[in-house]
């Protein structure tokens, strides 16, 4: 069994799967809120789920996971614990094998990714105290956008931005691009359609999409940072590089920038509310703001989907993910309208249908498909590919 683990800055998932039991999820949880009053624990194990209050920091999350493991009999048939990390720099492009060395690597990034890549490591250091005695992979978020030329992953900004501080675009949400390209390839290979251009859209809080040939990232609209690209929850996506000192010169510092670049724009930034649920509501009870940022958050869609097109040369393709990909069906129809220039036709009836399972919701000659995304079962695949 392969136990997958995500730390994040105030939160800690775990799945465990069985791969050799069609790749079953035997048990997964989640602790939320670390570090808070409201700390909670939510376990799940063959279908039964238990709610628990949890107070402590990362380190007593881990001990409880490894708790209920004990207790379920799981944790001594765990062969290998497979770790999320955000950056992987231009260092790590494949799923590698934890050592000090890849360890001292991780914490060296942290420049490049502050929010994560520490939380990341205090992870994987818990989990191998925990679990001394197996194998611990790390599984990066960068390294599936790796194969970018440098055509598309070099800014032009001053050459030796990248050559001494390693400036570039690196990409993010790679274990689910990568996931959900691979099983919309392998839907598509089924009814013989095509599926060597394929774009994956991942639109949960963040949002990126990619340009996938052939199963290679060509490009990605996230960069150097997850800030980069397309408008997201809270992220503002592209603005002009100028703004930056336009802002500045109105006696705004660099940090309330990024704070508000970060956790302040995006869809919140325009109507005061993140949840795409919430501003389909409020739109339709005639809030214009609501309106405005839904306009914003699918032009800006659809000008990455025209532009990677444009890229590949062609699109067989496209495919929608996570939490808004996978179940806001308006924005799916508002993000492929009348884009039949490009072979992209839905089929209303197909893309109303509520489903868990891979599907494709268009009759032209480039398929639409609503993939649902599942990054712990990526992580468990590429760690079980490592430790073999
Ligand atoms: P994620 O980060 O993948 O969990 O996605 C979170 C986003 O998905 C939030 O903006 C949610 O409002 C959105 N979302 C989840 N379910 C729905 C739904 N049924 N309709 C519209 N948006 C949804």
């Amino acid at each position: 069994m392969i136990l997958t683990l995500n730390a994040g800055s105030s939160s800690l998932k775990f799945s465990v799967f069985d791969l050799s039991a069609g790749e079953e999820e035997i048990a997964n949880g989640i602790v939320e809120r670390i570090g808070s009053a409201e700390g909670r624990a939510t376990l799940e194990i063959g279908g039964e789920r238990q709610q628990v209050d949890f107070q402590g920091d990362h380190s007593v999350a881990v001990q409880a996971i490894g708790l209920f493991l004990r207790k379920q009999k799981l944790l001594a048939k765990v062969k290998a614990v497979g770790h999320r990390v955000v950056h992987g720099g231009e260092t790590f492009q494949q799923p590698t094998r934890i050592t000090t060395e890849v360890e001292q690597t991780i914490e060296r990034l942290s420049p490049l990714a502050p929010l994560h890549n520490p939380v990341n490591l205090q992870g994987i250091q818990l989990a191998k105290a925990t679990l001394p005695n197996v194998p611990h992979v790390a599984v990066f978020d960068t390294a599936f956008h790796s194969t970018m030329l440098a055509q598309a992953f070099r800014y032009p900004v001053p050459n030796a931005w990248y050559t001494k501080h390693g400036v570039r675009k690196y990409g993010f949400h790679g274990t689910s691009h990568a996931y959900v390209s691979t099983i919309a390839k392998d839907v598509l290979t089924k009814v013989e359609k095509k599926s060597s251009k394929i774009i994956t859209l991942h639109l949960g809080n963040g949002c990126s999409a990619a340009a996938v040939i052939d199963g290679k990232c060509i490009d990605t609209t996230m960069g150097l940072t997850p800030l980069e690209g397309l408008m997201m929850g809270t992220r503002s996506g592209d603005v002009d590089p100028g703004l930056a000192a336009y802002m500045s010169s109105l006696g705004m510092s660099i940090d309330a920038y990024d704070k508000a670049l970060n956790k302040e724009s995006g869809l919140l930034g325009i109507a005061a509310e993140n949840d795409m649920r919430t501003l389909l509501s409020m739109r339709e009870e005639g809030s214009d703001l609501a309106r405005l940022a839904i306009a914003m958050f699918v032009y800006r869609l659809r000008k990455a989907v025209g532009s990677f097109a444009a890229a590949m040369g062609g699109i067989d393709a496209l495919v929608f993910t996570a939490g808004i990909g996978e179940n806001a069906s308006d924005i799916r129809a508002e993000v492929c309208e009348d884009l039949t220039f490009l072979g992209i036709e839905l089929v209303a009836e197909l893309n109303a249908i509520r489903s868990d399972t891979p599907r494709i919701i268009s009759k032209g000659t480039c398929s639409v498909l609503v993939v649902p995304t599942n990054e712990e079962l990526q992580i468990a695949r590429a760690t079980a590919g490592v430790i073999k």
